[in-house]
């Protein structure tokens, strides 16, 4: 087993902690609203001139092909920057653009791409329908071919940044009479196409993070097809095996920041008793915790170094982190109390942080479907349903 990084690595390091030392946007990311959408394509166009634009994406579409290695030292340097997250171009760099680099026509690759890494556009996902969340085949937003366009009607929902999308990632059924994983198509949507309507969905936190949306006789050329016409299914899982891979990866770094900064304040607050024990003891879990998270992401990343493939081990540290955050906060919240609503931590304030975690228990497979993944696929258990 090898722990140290080689030359390379740490040369890269410092790169990167260089240039983001002189780069890291010095204020605020704007939670909500078009000066969002503004400040997240600003800071990848940053990125890009940067040559930091898109670290995992290959060199043929100019991204820098880290090695799994380099991509973790970036992360790590990120965070040890408090630089923002790619926020809500999340979806085109982690989703479309891998999606569109595997299964797309050279026109596609050639169009969508260069925006995509350029800080052009911001993409969004429609894959999630009332009644097609968890159980995702069983979505029915229908087209039909007219000629060499899609006719599409139905509503999508949970769709996170759409009143700022560009483009849309979307599932549709085009062959309503195949089995379930049959007949979907994997297809672009231009989010400025006449029919469509975007209802904002305010959350706990305040904010509109996602949408519905409902789509009334949307016209779609048929070459916005990703893959082929009623094999989207397996599109799909290309564009999500690429959201499991790219979610966790940073993680680990932010919430042990996080738990460092939470024994901290513990630490000053500090009453005439001291600390209660079960307080310290719970922070001290906490801490092993974080670091249990970190070294799960360090063994999948030394798989991939070692080119050996992840699957659903990926789920592992995905459902554990979204758990352990919850913990977290609500131990920040003990020891705070009110003061909580003050409080300002790395990236966000304490408080929106506590109301937003409840997202990473369902977004992208909830807990309960992520426990059903490792029980089945990495565990080798029957099926209990
Ligand atoms: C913050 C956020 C952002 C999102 N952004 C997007 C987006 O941009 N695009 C998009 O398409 N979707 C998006 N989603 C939707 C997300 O993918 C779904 O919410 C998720 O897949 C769960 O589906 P559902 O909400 O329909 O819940 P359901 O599938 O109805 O599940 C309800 C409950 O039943 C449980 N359950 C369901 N099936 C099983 C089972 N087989 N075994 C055990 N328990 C089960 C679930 O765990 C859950 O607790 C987002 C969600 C969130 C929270």
């Amino acid at each position: 087993m090898q722990f140290d990084f080689s030359t390379d690595e740490q040369q890269f390091r410092e790169k990167a902690r260089d240039w983001l030392s002189g780069n890291v946007p010095k204020e605020r990311r704007p939670p909500r609203g078009p000066e969002m959408r503004v400040f997240d394509l600003a800071w990848q166009k940053a990125k890009c001139e940067g040559g930091f634009g898109a670290i995992s994406w290959p060199k043929e579409y100019g991204g820098c092909e880290l090695s799994p290695v380099e991509q973790m030292i970036w992360y790590e340097e990120l965070s040890r920057a408090r630089a923002p997250s790619v926020g809500c171009l999340s979806i085109a760099l982690n989703h479309a653009g891998p999606t569109v680099m595997a299964l797309g026509t050279s026109e596609q690759k050639r169009f969508h791409l260069p925006k995509i890494l350029q800080g052009d556009v911001v993409w969004c996902q429609g894959f999630s329908e009332p009644g097609a969340g968890s159980d995702l085949a069983g979505l029915r937003m229908r087209a039909e071919i007219d000629g060499d366009q899609l006719v599409i009607n139905g509503q999508k929902l949970w769709t996170s940044h759409a009143q700022y999308a560009d483009y849309q990632e979307t599932l549709v059924r085009t062959d309503p009479s195949s089995g379930r994983h049959k007949g979907i198509t994997w297809v672009i949507i231009d989010m400025k196409s006449p029919g469509i309507t975007i209802r904002p969905l305010r959350t706990i936190a305040g904010d509109e993070h996602f949408n519905e949306v409902f789509y009334d006789n949307v016209r779609v050329p048929m070459s916005n097809i990703v893959g082929e016409l009623n094999e989207g299914w397996k599109v799909a899982m290309t564009t999500l095996a690429n959201e499991r891979a790219g979610a966790t990866a940073n993680h680990g770094v932010e919430l042990g920041e996080l738990v460092e900064q939470l024994i901290d304040m513990a630490r000053t607050r500090v009453g005439p008793d001291g600390l209660d024990d079960a307080l310290v003891s719970r922070l001290a879990k906490l801490r092993v915790e974080a670091a249990a998270l970190r070294s799960v992401s360090y063994a999948m990343i030394s798989r991939s170094n070692r080119g050996l493939p992840i699957g659903a081990e990926a789920t592992l540290p995905f459902l554990f982190f979204g758990e352990l955050q919850q913990r977290v906060r609500a131990t920040a919240l003990e020891v705070l109390g009110g003061e909580m609503l003050e409080f300002d931590g790395p990236w966000d304030s304490w408080v929106r942080g506590f109301l937003g975690d409840r997202m990473y228990v369902i977004a992208g497979g909830s807990s309960e479907i992520r426990r059903n993944i490792i029980a089945e696929r990495v565990l080798g258990l029957p099926r209990s349903y």
